[in-house]
């Protein structure tokens, strides 16, 4: 456990302030929770302390650091909340109630997970920082599973696997998600997490052989072509994500190219760009998996340009280039620009719409499904033909895209073109594709489109189109 120094010394920004703010939360949670004990029969002081850790680490504010270590004060240390609106203010006040109301996050069945689901959202519409307190929360809680009574052991990891680890990634947090992931998969299913574990061993051993011999090669070849200013490592493939692509591929290791990665770090997107490229002149790339994350971030902003090369001995690895920036942001996601003071309270777009539309939504299972739907898989960008990009779940048609430009467009298509060629409006749409949109005043929405369109947005307005007939 850290002590309140400790604490400070990992404040990003220590102004005398900052620290003494700290410290001041540190004693006031020690004195409230003195005599406690977790589960594991440790002080409970142990557990805040740990999640203000965490929040530091991810170079948060000092407001919210306070508010971590204060965060179970006021339901499990009995301090009223006026309390600490006297002696905090208000803002860190507004943040450790945020954390209490959304309370523990209980599993049980479709409509409670979906009522705490949305708890959630309406939490970080108003500030997401109590979301990140909260996903801190939740780590240290899975970290510490092991001291939990044995059913409700795998009711936290599968909550934690279905609700916190996607909302962590839908952040761009990558490191968090993939702790959190980790920590629940060999509770949630151990006998798939024994499996995972094995085949990686079993994979990971050829693979960083071969990856290790590529990263010898172009840390000479790199230096030779004039980067004098690159660093390189690699990493591992999180075990619950290996598992979810296998379960992709049919459980077939050898179609997943990324158990290990190389990364290229190098100072400017310019030289992202260049070493891609002085890399393929290098080693023949392998086709069709060469993707440009940098024009086309992923929904949650993750940036890097990745390629698989042909290491001289017929075997394949995955490099990944990026600047120093990108991969800071792919680590702290969201968190990264707490740190950099680009603002005190982002709330992503999506959060907002998110808590917009589930105010008039009533039924559960209608918000429960879009979440599903539309909201926790895996997502592609599409391009008007202006190169505006438009973001959509998996296998959208064009149809779905007509609705995300326009109700209009959506309700008066008559056919599309997908890069440049007509193509029938059921297609299923690809990362990449540009998309246009052929209107025609008479024509209007069918129920065949229902059968095909894959957000809720579409289906809703092809519904009430339907429904005025
Ligand atoms: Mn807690």
């Amino acid at each position: 456990m850290k002590n309140a120094n400790e604490l400070v010394s990992l404040l990003h920004d220590p102004s005398p302030e900052n620290a003494a703010l700290v410290r001041r939360a540190y004693m006031f949670a020690e004195e409230a929770h003195r005599g406690q004990k977790r589960f594991s029969g440790e002080p409970y002081f142990i557990h805040v302390s740990a999640v203000a850790e965490t929040l530091a680490r991810m170079h948060m504010d000092a407001a919210t650091i306070a508010a971590g270590i204060l965060h179970d004060t006021i339901e499990d240390g009995g301090v009223p909340e006026e309390k600490i609106k006297k002696e905090f203010g208000n803002e860190i006040a507004f943040l450790v109630e945020g954390v209490t109301k959304l309370g523990k996050l209980k599993y049980r069945g479709l409509e409670r997970h979906a009522e705490s689901l949305r708890k959630f959202f309406v939490a970080s519409s108003q500030d997401i920082r109590v979301v990140l307190i909260k996903l801190a929360d939740r780590l240290h809680n899975v970290e510490t599973l092991a001291h939990v009574r044995e059913e409700k052991r795998r009711r936290i990891a599968l909550e934690t696997l279905e609700i916190y680890a996607p909302l962590a990634d839908r952040l761009g947090m990558g490191r968090l998600k993939g702790a959190l992931e980790d920590y629940s998969f060999p509770y949630a299913f151990p006998e798939e997490y024994r499996q995972t574990l094995e085949l990686r061993g079993q994979k990971k051993t050829a693979t960083e052989k071969n990856l290790l011999k590529v990263r010898r090669i172009l840390q000479k070849e790199l230096s030779k072509k004039g980067f004098t200013d690159f660093h390189s490592d690699y990493r591992v493939k999180h075990l619950y994500s290996l598992y979810k692509k296998l379960k992709r591929y049919d459980g077939d290791i050898e179609k997943i190219y990324d158990i290990v990665a190389l990364r290229i770090i190098v100072p400017t997107v310019a030289d992202c760009y260049k070493a891609l490229g002085d890399i393929h002149a290098l080693m023949r790339p392998l086709p069709g998996r060469i993707k440009d994350y940098i024009a086309f971030p992923k929904p949650n902003g993750y940036r890097s340009l990745h390629t698989t090369v042909f290491a001289d001995d017929g075997g394949t690895v995955e490099i990944q280039i990026r600047t120093e920036e990108m991969h800071r942001e792919a680590e702290l996601g969201l968190a990264a620009h707490f740190a950099y003071k680009e603002a005190k309270t982002i709330n992503p777009e999506w959060i907002r719409e998110l808590a917009e539309w589930q105010k008039d939504v009533t039924e559960s299972h209608e918000f429960l499904e879009h979440l599903k739907t539309d909201f926790f898989k895996n997502r592609i960008f599409v391009l008007t033909p202006l190169g505006e990009v438009i973001d959509l779940p998996e296998e959208s048609s064009p149809i779905d895209f007509a609705y995300a430009v326009h109700t209009e467009i959506g309700d008066r298509a008559f056919g599309a073109k997908v890069n440049g060629k007509m193509i029938s409006l059921d297609t299923k749409l690809k990362n990449g594709d540009m998309v246009e949109i052929i209107t025609n005043k008479k024509s209007r929405p069918t129920a065949k489109w229902l059968t095909f369109t894959r957000t809720t947005l579409a289906k809703r307005n092809i519904r009430s189109s339907l429904l005025k007939k």
